[in-house]
This record gives C-alpha cells, sequence and structure tokens, in this order.
C-alpha cells in the first residue's frame, strides 16, 4: 500500500520506512505539504489521529502517523505526551530529566508510540507499542535520536544510543505499535 508520513522528523521517518518496509511511503513534505499540525489531544493516541487525520482529509492517499514518548515512573509519567516540547533541544532535554532524576534510585522508564492510520473515506485503526527501560546516570551512545542516549532497554545492556539503528528497531515502541498496524493493514 502507499502512505503519507505525518511527521516532518527524518529520525522517524527513517526508522518507519524500515519497519514498513512492504509498503511505500512518502513523507508529508515530500507529497507537498508543510502545515504545522496542532497536536492538542491528551493522550498518544489522539495525537496521533490528530496528524494522520489532518493529511488524510486533505489528501487521496491513506495517512498514518506516530506520537511518541518517554514516560518516568518517578515523574509521575512526564514528560509524556510533551516529550518533545520538555525542553527546545535533545542536549537540554536530557540535561533536564537527568536533573529532575538526580538522588532518585527509581530510575524506570518507557517509551510509548501511537500508530495511526486514517484513511480520506473515515475509516481510522490505532495502535500502541511500548518497551520497558532505565534512565541511565549519563548519556551513552551517539545513536538514534531524542531521549535514546539515556534509555537502556530490560532487554538489553545497551542504550538505544548504543544500539545501530536495526538493533533498536527490533524493538523499539514504534516497531511494537506499527507491526501491530501491519497486521491490521495486512486484513483490509
Ligand atoms: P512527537 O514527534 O510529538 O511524537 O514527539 C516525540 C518526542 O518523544 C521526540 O521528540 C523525542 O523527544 C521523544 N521520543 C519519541 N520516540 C523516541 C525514540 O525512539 N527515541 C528517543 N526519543 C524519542
Amino acid at each position: 500500500m502507499k502512505f503519507i508520513l505525518a511527521t516532518k522528523n527524518k529520525g522517524k521517518a527513517l526508522e518507519l520506512r524500515s519497519i514498513l518496509k512492504e509498503h511505500e511511503i512518502m513523507t508529508m513534505t515530500e507529497a507537498g505539504y508543510n502545515e504545522e499540525i496542532e497536536e492538542n489531544g491528551t493522550t498518544f493516541e489522539e495525537n496521533a489521529l490528530i496528524k494522520a487525520r489532518f493529511l488524510a482529509n486533505k489528501s487521496a492517499l491513506p495517512c498514518i502517523a506516530d506520537d511518541s514518548g518517554l514516560e518516568v515512573t518517578a515523574l509521575d509519567m512526564r514528560p509524556g505526551i510533551y516529550s518533545a516540547r520538555y525542553e527546545a533541544t535533545d542536549e537540554r532535554r536530557i540535561k533536564k530529566l537527568l536533573s529532575e532524576l538526580k538522588g532518585v534510585s527509581d530510575r524506570s522508564a518507557r517509551f510509548v508510540s501511537a500508530a495511526a492510520l486514517c484513511f480520506p473515506d473515515g475509516r481510522e485503526f490505532v495502535c500502541r507499542g511500548e518497551v520497558y527501560g532505565n534512565i541511565t546516570k549519563e548519556p551513552r551512545g551517539t545513536g538514534g535520536f531524542g531521549y535514546d542516549p539515556v534509555f537502556e532497554s530490560v532487554e538489553s545492556s545497551k542504550t538505544f544510543g548504543e544500539m545501530t539503528d536495526k538493533e533498536k528497531n527490533e524493538i523499539s515502541h514504534r516497531r511494537r505499535a506499527f507491526e501491530k498496524l501491519k497486521n491490521i493493514i495486512a486484513k483490509i
């Protein structure tokens, strides 16, 4: 199937192209859409649907979107849906997170992804994927993006920043959400 992906984030587009390799994916920029989509939902699922629906209402193709973020237990699940808005740059986001967790022994956290698919005819689907881990005391690794250097998955002793793209893509929250979506697509 051919989809438009509602993101301008190159890291996400790369990850999703590799996860959905049986399908053809155009980013919204490649499809000629440059609008800022307002994410005013209160859950990952709502925000993913808002983004995919926005493009599906404008185009003739099915549209997919991911809304994702980091939930930290000791911070009452913050930054959550505000992960991108927690600070201005990845470096500052990591610095702020580590300073909020200074001296905190419970470092448990999870990445969450909601994967949405909206068709121009109004059909909508949304799936969730999660990966559990711990926030490290110092950043490790330079791979990936966002909070990757401080997220050590419970399934590996590496942070996401120390993994190759292939290693991260095998277990990531986005992988898990989009695998579920792929099963739905296969039945459509
Ligand atoms: P979104 O683009 O609104 O979904 O924002 C997601 C934000 O959550 C990103 O800007 C990152 O800060 C964080 N995030 C989501 N997924 C990942 C990931 O796989 N690694 C690191 N950070 C992530």
